[in-house]
């Protein structure tokens, strides 16, 4: 006999299928340069990415026309070889040229630029070209995405410290993430995939963290699309809804549960999902099987056909 009803098992794998051909219609290279990751392809040697890539992702709030704009003003002095101009030369080119971004004055900036000189050069005197190792819980009995973020706060709020002890402006502990303990620490958690996830597009640079402990980046797109697509009911931007949302996919895909970030972000992205029934757009759309706001209008047109 039929079943008369689906089975979590029947449901759970035609939701996988539905993410499965997302994936394969978004992650591709030609998406690219939609995403903040593809300034850091611009450059060659792995350290430079690292390095751009930091300066990418904890700059990324805002208009994403003024944060382009932004760090090529940034970047653009420093030439082919940004992460070696920047330990040369430290950052007198800039002085009273950079100007603002958003909550940073000139002079956060370059106090965290400063910072990140200084960090690197310590790390390079233990041999170490990456951060990677200052992402690491400073309590070691302690575990998870969130104690490692605070591992690097923490060890590089004291660089700053050491350069300057009023280093804490509003801008710049805007800018490295401290303050708010609730935080879903968007822009780490997007740099961590891009620095974790050997699968394209992702640089898989960072070798001591796995896959499976990376949380998703929150961003305006995943909080959206994980509410109209029933992963989580909880509508604010917190860590707590980043860790339902990784929760939910770490079940589909266990060692990788950000496989789909980049393909889910693209809908918003490319703008190919409205949040409401926009049929040019919902009825072509690799996840119109596990929409909710598809099902609902399907459900409507149903009983008015009925009727
Ligand atoms: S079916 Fe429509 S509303 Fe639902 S995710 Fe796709 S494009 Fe968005």
């Amino acid at each position: 006999m039929p079943p008369t009803h689906r089975s979590p098992v029947s449901t759970d794998k035609k939701l996988k299928n539905s993410f499965d051909t997302l994936y394969k219609t978004y992650t591709k290279p030609e998406f690219l340069d939609s995403d903040p990751l593809f300034l850091c392809y611009l450059y060659e040697s792995a350290e430079d990415r690292e390095f751009v890539g930091l300066l990418s992702a904890l700059f990324a709030y805002g208009n994403v026309t003024a944060i382009r704009g932004f760090l090529s003003r940034l970047l653009e002095p420093m030439g082919k070889r940004p992460k070696e101009y920047l330990l040369k030369h430290g950052t007198k080119i800039w002085t009273s040229k950079l100007g603002p971004y958003r909550f940073q004055k000139e002079k956060d900036i370059l106090l965290f630029l400063q910072g990140l000189r200084l960090s690197y050069l310590e790390l390079e005197k233990s041999g170490e070209s990456f951060l990677e190792s200052w992402f690491s819980p400073l309590d070691k009995n302690e575990f998870g995405l969130e104690k490692r973020i605070s591992g690097f706060q923490s060890r590089f709020s004291e660089v700053l410290g050491s350069l300057d002890p009023s280093w804490k402006s509003y801008g710049l502990g805007f800018l490295i993430g401290i303050g708010n303990p609730k935080s879903a620490h968007k822009r780490y958690c997007m740099f961590l995939r891009w620095m974790v996830r050997k699968e394209g597009p992702d640089l898989g640079l960072y070798k001591s963290i796995h896959s499976s402990e990376l949380l998703f980046p929150l961003d305006t797109h995943i909080n959206r699309l994980s509410n109209i697509l029933g992963i989580t009911e909880r509508r604010t931007s917190d860590f707590k809804k980043s860790r339902e949302v990784t929760d939910y996919f770490q079940k589909f895909y266990p060692e990788d549960p950000l496989r789909m970030d980049f393909a889910l972000c693209r809908l918003g992205i490319l703008r190919k999902c409205k949040s409401a029934y926009v049929k040019e757009l919902c009825e072509s759309c690799d996840l119109k099987d596990v929409c909710k706001i598809y099902g609902s209008k399907r459900r409507k047109v149903g009983t008015a056909t009925e009727n």
